[in-house]
């Protein structure tokens, strides 16, 4: 038996409201489904699984939160360590709390994301550790698998891809899939206006690891970055909530946020068919949920009460 959780085959959800709102037909590919709840989960499949046949005594990842949660999850099923480095104060509860609880060997780093990945690379180039960012080529593999997933789910390629843009291994991972499948879609990429600062804080990285590739699928599809202040970003994140009942973390919301920043622009989207994916789940970080949405309504536990705050 390979090593798995059970990653993949998440579901392609039509969103109506929003579909109306572009004039397109829009999916939502809900990678929050996976096990751990983000799609990083399908590369480290495959990653830890490498590191298992290499012989080495632990993983090791820099992370926003996703990335370290996932690399525990799939060593305590090796039987590894996994070590994680993470900026201090800057990761989501929800990550933190899993990484932890899967048994991994947390460090928070004083300093950013990229300090942080330049140690674990470090590390990772001395034999003991197996470095399972995504500069491991193993991630890219599994990650790639999406991409095949949706050209099976919609018969080919859709028009338009959106992807949050964080280091852009996944969109390279994308990349991959669709030219190995033969069909590219128009790579549409939400990035932060302020990475180093962003409440997205899965793509708060400043130095993108993966900007030559980011490029080179920017050149082949005719694809598109879109900036994003936060209150783009968190705007989408709520429509999506509201409107069509699915939560995910602010950072998966970028890719919805593109796609409506360019459709206000007065790009034509008619006609056409989009996926965004929605890298995690919103459980991720209750901290940014609870603030953003941030009246309590209080009440006696009385009829009469609940409808005076209902206002009925
Ligand atoms: C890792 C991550 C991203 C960014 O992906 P990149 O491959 O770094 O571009 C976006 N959203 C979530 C939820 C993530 O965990």
């Amino acid at each position: 038996m390979g090593l798995t959780l059970g990653e993949g085959g998440t579901p392609l959800v039509g969103a109506d409201r929003m579909s109306e709102r572009l004039g397109c037909e829009l999916f939502l590919k809900c990678e929050g489904l996976n096990p751990t709840g983000s799609f990083k989960d399908r590369g480290m499949a495959v990653a830890v699984s490498r590191a298992v046949e290499d012989g080495v005594r632990a993983v090791v990842c820099a992370s926003t939160g996703n990335t370290a949660a996932s690399a525990a999850a799939y060593a305590a099923r090796a039987g590894l360590l996994a070590v994680v480095l993470e900026p201090e104060g800057a990761v989501a509860s929800g990550k933190l709390a899993q990484a932890r609880a899967l048994g991994a060997k947390v460090l928070e780093v004083r300093g950013s994301f990229d300090d942080a990945l330049d140690a674990a690379r470090e590390l990772g180039s001395r034999g003991d550790f197996a470095l399972v960012n995504s500069l491991s080529p193993h991630r890219i593999e599994g990650q790639k698998a999406a991409a095949h997933e949706l050209v099976d789910e919609l018969g080919g390629a859709p028009d338009a891809l959106a992807l949050p843009y964080g280091g852009g291994g996944n969109t390279r991972a994308y990349f991959k899939g669709f030219s190995e499948a033969g069909a590219l879609p128009r790579f549409v990429l939400g990035q932060a206006a302020d990475r180093a600062k962003t409440v997205a804080s899965a793509i708060r990285i400043t130095a993108p690891a993966h900007a030559d590739a980011v490029q080179e699928a920017l050149m082949a599809t005719s694809g598109v970055v879109v900036t994003l202040a936060d209150a783009e970003i968190l705007e989408a994140w709520r429509a999506l909530a509201h409107e069509e009942g699915v939560f995910c973390e602010p950072a998966s919301a970028a890719s919805v946020a593109g796609l409506l920043k360019r459709a206000a622009a007065g790009a034509d989207l008619s006609q056409s068919t989009a996926v965004c994916v929605l890298t995690g789940s919103g459980l991720k970080d209750p901290d940014t949920a609870m603030t953003v949405d941030a009246v309590r309504h209080e009440t006696a536990a009385r009829v009469g009460d609940v409808e005076r705050v209902l206002g009925w």
